[in-house]
């Protein structure tokens, strides 16, 4: 049989998974009901946080957790460049501003030194960390310089890992809320789909009238409107919301796929060590993050290579494309959100961001999800391998 291709990552589907998505599509609810409520006290439980609010994807969790804090004009947001653009797009759709900044190198976050600088500037409301490829954000640095602005993680390729002091990432430890996406290449999918935690029950409340429209239905929290017939049809719009549901059958495949995510990590593991055994000792090619006790407390989403693509002999261009022929997927991760035509930085100022684009110039991501055989790993290993030397 013909190898199929190996993207850079996939979900992981099992007969358990598909069983329990054809119960809700059997039962009573199809869109949110008491499946997205199990789902969200399974999350918040494995997570650590007290509440979590499901939603349809983590874009919409972004935006849930800055219109929960209060973002709005005439507020600044301060976001790492080498992300994902929803995380920058999330201010903005509040009317607030996104000022980008530099990475660390070594973690390729956010540092608790730009924080410092941030919170000093005119306008800083809230930081948001991004947890990248897996690793944690220097948590307690950042959460003591942001001198009490709104701490949001990004923690959409972090579920499973740890903070540096082995408290979970989602427990909300050093931060306000948490925001995690489901997408299929995240550590656990449900389709589409996301979810913030918080441990504070008025973000709680904000966050889930905030999904549904700004709907408030209980009796209890309405405000006076001196001439409303009380009934039972009766619901309140008290603020501007969106409808940012979770489906029923999404939250089953969740649920279900949460039960699979230490055995998820456990194989992220074990492939990366298979990688960084071949790759460390490599010329021309640099591990990232690979420092024993971070990769035993990262989420471990991408497994990413530094190529000094000019000394190895080739182009990034090159050996992506030679890869694909031999059916192997890779991608980058990412174009620095200041290259990105709407957020360009003025007069292109990519000097500003001189970590992030030394990331961006060499990093590769290789497959790396868990229903990898050892032998795909040794085929992609050996076939970087032989087009670098
Ligand atoms: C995937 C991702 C998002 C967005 O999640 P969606 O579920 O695709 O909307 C945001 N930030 C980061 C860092 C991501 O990786």
């Amino acid at each position: 049989m013909a190898r199929t291709f190996i993207g850079y990552g996939r979900q992981t589907i099992s007969d358990a998974d598909i069983a329990a998505v054809v119960d809700v599509l059997n039962g009573e609810y199809l869109t949110q009901g008491p499946a997205v409520e199990r789902f969200e006290a399974a999350l918040a439980e494995r997570v650590g946080a007290r509440h979590a609010v499901a939603c349809s994807n983590g874009t919409a969790a972004l935006h849930l957790a800055c219109l929960a804090a209060g973002l709005g004009p005439g507020d600044t947001a301060l976001v790492p460049t080498m992300t994902f653009v929803a995380t920058a797009n999330a201010p903005i759709y509040c009317g607030a501003e996104t000022q980008l900044t530099d990475i660390d190198s070594y973690s390729r976050s956010m540092t608790a030194e730009d924080v410092s600088s941030f919170v000093r500037s005119v306008g800083a409301k809230a930081v948001l960390p991004v947890h990248f490829a897996g690793l944690a954000a220097a948590m307690v640095d950042v959460r003591a310089a942001a001198n009490g602005l709104v701490v949001i993680e990004d923690a959409c390729h972090a579920l499973g890992g740890a903070y540096e002091d082995g408290q979970l990432v989602g427990s909300c430890a050093h931060s306000d809320m948490a925001a995690f996406s489901f997408h299929p290449v995240k550590p656990i999918t449900s389709g589409e789909g996301g979810a913030v935690t918080t441990n504070d029950k008025d973000l709680a409340q904000r966050l889930r009238q905030l999904r549904n429209h700004g709907i408030e239905r209980d009796p209890d929290r309405f405000v006076d409107v001196g001439d409303d017939e009380p009934g039972p049809w009766r619901y309140q719009q008290q603020m501007l919301g969106f409808n940012y549901r979770m489906t029923d059958m999404q939250a089953a495949l969740g649920l279900a796929q949460l039960t699979r995510l230490d055995s998820f990590l456990a194989r992220r593991r074990e492939i990366a060590a298979q990688y960084d055994a071949v790759f460390g000792g490599l010329q021309n090619v640099a591990v990232p993050q690979a420092d024993a006790a971070d990769r035993s407390r990262s989420g471990l989403h991408l497994y990413q290579l530094d190529i000094d693509f000019a000394a190895a002999g080739t182009s990034r261009r090159d050996l992506m494309q030679t890869l694909a022929t031999a059916g192997i997927g890779t991608q980058v991760h990412y174009i620095p959100v200041h290259r990105q035509p709407f957020h360009r930085v003025a007069a292109l100022e990519h000097g500003r961001f001189p970590a992030a684009e030394k990331h961006y110039k060499e990093t590769l991501s290789i497959p790396f999800f868990p229903a990898m055989t050892d032998e795909d790993v040794d085929f992609v290993a050996s076939e970087i391998v032989r087009n670098l030397t």
